[in-house]
């Protein structure tokens, strides 16, 4: 199986903050890799297929949030790479599905839901021995899609970069894709990671353990920021919300608030703050998660 990485522009953002602190500011356009496989998704998944089809696997199955952007790629993977997908939902069933879910089981997702306790134990031979039973064998991806192979399709979105940067920035829920920019970087640049999450000092190890699994746990050319995370995940306010407003309205890119914009209001207020020497060139991930945002106004969030 061969699945050739998309070529996405990237584009550089003017602003009266950046010539006054003599930054240059780019942001790299994963939110334009596919119509569904948004975002760092697409590389999360690339090497999950390639390996699930060499192993002549017919099924996926994983694990996600009933808004979560890995379940929505996952299931779109599915349907263009020719695997049948389950998708295993923290939760009980809401109907109407959510845009997030009615996509999925539209591309032919089969939606299986679990209880938050068990869903807590999700990985427990128990479980999946019954998942098994009830699905026949599966690919097993983890929740938010993150393991070895996924590191290593993400190390791939940095020589996609077409110019000399400094700081590559990125958003972060497992840590997965901070870690493969930080193993694609063969320049003296650094990788800088935005937590979404609260208290998230486990992202530091996770990581350090995805970077030991390529033997390159001493790599100290990384750091993750943890102030911008807006209270935990998926926590949102008006600060934030007018932020992505505006930042759509004065470079015409759309972001979402749960993570990129969680990352690019950091990067600004980081600048601001002069944290970033004079004439560095920064490179922001957009990793897409535009779907999400269908979800947020069906809440009422946006
Ligand atoms: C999943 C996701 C992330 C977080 O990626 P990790 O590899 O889990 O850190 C960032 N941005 C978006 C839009 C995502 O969907």
């Amino acid at each position: 199986m061969l699945i050739k990485n998309p070529t996405t522009p990237l584009t550089e953002i003017f602003d009266p903050i950046l010539s006054e602190k003599q930054i240059k500011l780019f942001i790299k356009r994963e939110d334009l890799t596919d119509d569904f496989i948004s975002g760092n998704k697409f590389y999360k998944l690339k090497y999950n297929l390639i390996e699930a089809d060499k192993l002549r696997y017919k099924t996926l199955l994983t694990f996600g949030g009933a808004f979560s952007n890995h379940i929505h790629a996952t299931a779109a993977a599915g349907k263009k790479y020719g695997f049948k997908t389950i998708g295993v939902i923290r939760g009980e069933e809401h109907l109407p599905l959510n845009p997030t879910l009615s996509s999925a089981q539209g591309n032919g997702m089969i939606i299986e839901y679990l209880d938050r306790i068990s869903y807590r134990n999700k990985y427990d031979e128990n479980l999946i021995n019954r998942l098994k039973n009830k699905f026949g064998d599966f690919y097993l991806i983890p929740e938010g899609g993150s393991n070895h192979l996924a590191v290593k399709g993400c190390a791939e979105i940095i020589p996609q970069i077409k110019t000399k940067f400094d700081f590559v920035c990125t958003a972060c829920g497992t840590g997965g894709t901070l870690s493969g920019l930080i193993l694609g970087l063969n320049s003296n640049a650094k990788a800088i990671g935005f937590s979404v999450l609260k208290g998230s000092n486990f992202l530091n190890n996770n990581v350090k353990n995805f970077l030991s699994g390529f033997e390159k746990e001493n790599l100290s050319n990384w750091q993750i920021v943890f102030d911008y995370h807006f209270g935990g995940y998926a926590k949102i306010n008006s600060g934030l919300i007018n932020f992505c407003r505006n930042f759509k309205s004065r470079h015409n890119i759309e972001i979402e608030p749960i993570y990129t914009g969680k990352m690019l209001y950091g990067v600004f207020d980081l600048i601001q703050k002069n944290y970033f020497p004079q004439h560095s060139v920064i490179v922001a991930i957009h990793t897409g998660g535009l779907q999400g945002l269908r979800g947020l106004e069906q809440r009422g969030l946006l």
